[in-house]
């Protein structure tokens, strides 16, 4: 229990933090900012010559050239502040999914957002990221904590976390969990569900562990409030779950909607992305998200960057991450379409509240097994088609129930063929035990391209409809 106190320390400073009033906590931001900025241009070759004309005592952020993730995959191995850091050799390190969880030379975690603008980036990030992670979603995104005794009492009454991911990657979101700081289990009992089929079983596991705090995909979430209302999965009468946590998507009102009339409890949203996982918390009270200003700037602007004003959607998010220093993402360029709220939260925290971010998840389909339907979670494909280092942009699209087109274009200079993309599909399928269900064609088609409004591609279509919803409640399994 001892490791822990460090931990617990570390948590409530961060807590601490939402006494100040926002005039303190912009205080904080801006010191944090020049001590990021000096850094970056002492250690990072593609920085020394970008900032050159930066005096890191006095500048504005508006300043600093802004950052596109081309550029810094491009200049990778002079873009971090360790030398010793090689794209090459990253990119080889998590091929290998049974080294989720292992330190980088000792110190650091490594992962990969899914490339749906065509390209992957790859993110380097310090163990003090994993503590600082830790201890923003438990002290400022969690219903359960109000209070630094509450707190307290958990060293002597855990509370249970379930959280569901897909896949065997390096994504942010498994990174977080793979690499949560050993302390933090004295406090938290920890359920890790990584396959989400066959469903049955993610359910049978869930009902036997009865969280108090269920973390999961939005997709995901949509999946379990059916199962829920279908009375297989049993969470929210028994009474124990008091929280339900989006991660790593964009929540629609719909979906929304569905899980809190199928759970009708709590439910906070999150907005965050792989190269910022501690960017916001869930507003307690569900007024939105709470950006955590002191430990990252984010600039809603348009496309020529000029600032948007709270209260109207912007078309990019310029984004600083002042909590990693070893890989400087400074005014990094994001194509996420989002609203920051005009006025504080209700709730009366002193953080910026940001009111909304547009985008539509990638949506289940269902398929047909035998007499029944079932549900089939979007991130099977995005698993497998993200493993292969050759695929750039990809559609999966659903033409028939059971029949399904991908759509494949090489990644920025590399070179794919149809037949180990087919190779690498089919032993997807089987580990996801969906070999004898469906039917895949792969094309690759290197004309395949993001929309131009908004520089992604949809990556699960769907031409058929789907089955009536009653039908499905009572048949799928
Ligand atoms: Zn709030």
């Amino acid at each position: 229990m001892w490791s822990t106190l460090p931990l617990l320390w570390k948590s409530l400073q961060q807590r601490a933090v939402l006494w100040n009033s926002p005039q303190r906590i912009r205080a904080i931001q801006e010191r944090r900012l020049r001590a990021l900025v000096a850094r970056a241009r002492k250690h990072s070759p593609y920085y020394a010559e970008r900032l050159r004309h930066i005096d890191p005592r006095r500048f504005a952020l508006r300043d600093l050239p802004t950052v596109t993730k081309a550029d810094m995959m491009r200049h990778f191995d002079r873009f971090v502040t360790d030398r010793r850091l090689k794209l090459a050799d990253l990119e080889r390190f998590i091929q290998d999914p049974a080294r989720l969880g292992q330190w980088y030379l000792g110190r650091y975690a490594v992962s990969h957002t899914s490339g749906t603008q065509g390209q992957k980036a790859v993110i380097v990030q310090d163990r003090s990221m994993t503590e600082l992670l830790f201890a923003l979603q438990m002290l400022r995104g969690s219903v359960l904590t109000v209070s630094p005794l509450e707190f307290l009492q958990r060293l002597f009454q855990r509370n249970r976390l379930a959280a569901v991911t897909i896949g065997q990657g390096f994504y942010p979101s498994a990174v977080a969990l793979a690499y949560a700081p050993p302390a933090a289990d004295v406090l938290v009992q920890r359920l890790w569900i990584k396959r989400i089929e066959p469903l049955s079983e993610v359910v049978e596991k869930l009902n036997r562990f009865q969280p108090h705090v269920l973390l999961a995909y939005a997709n995901v979430l949509e999946m379990l409030s059916h199962e829920e209302q279908a009375d297989r999965l049993r969470l929210a009468r028994p009474g124990a779950l008091r929280q339900i946590m989006n991660m790593s998507e964009p929540l629609p009102t719909g979906a929304q909607e569905a899980i809190r009339k199928a759970f009708g409890i709590a439910l906070t949203d999150n907005y965050g992305m792989g190269e910022c996982l501690a960017l916001s918390a869930g507003c307690p009270q569900g007024h939105g998200m709470h950006l955590n200003a002191d430990w990252a700037i984010l600039e809603v602007v348009d496309r020529q960057h000029h600032p948007v004003p709270p209260g109207q959607p912007g078309e990019k998010v310029l984004l600083t991450n002042l909590y990693n220093a070893v890989q400087p993402f400074i005014r990094y360029e994001v194509t996420d379409v989002v609203t920051m709220s005009p006025a504080p939260c209700p709730c009366g925290s002193p953080l910026p509240l940001i009111a909304s971010v547009a985008g539509r998840t990638d949506e289940v389909v269902w398929i047909q097994d035998g007499e029944q339907y079932r549900q089939v979670h979007p991130y099977v494909f995005v698993d497998i088609l993200d493993r292969v280092p050759e695929v750039g942009l990809y559609q999966v699209r659903q033409v028939e129930r059971n029949r399904f087109v991908v759509q494949a274009a090489p990644a920025p200079g590399r070179t794919l063929l149809r037949e180990p993309l087919e190779r690498a599909l089919a032993r997807g399928l089987e580990e996801f035990e969906l070999t004898e269900l469906l039917d895949l064609e792969v094309v690759v088609n290197a004309d395949l391209a993001p929309d131009p409004k908004s520089g992604k591609l949809k990556r699960i279509v769907s031409d058929v409809a789907r089955p009536d919803m009653d039908e499905a409640r009572l048949a799928a399994r």
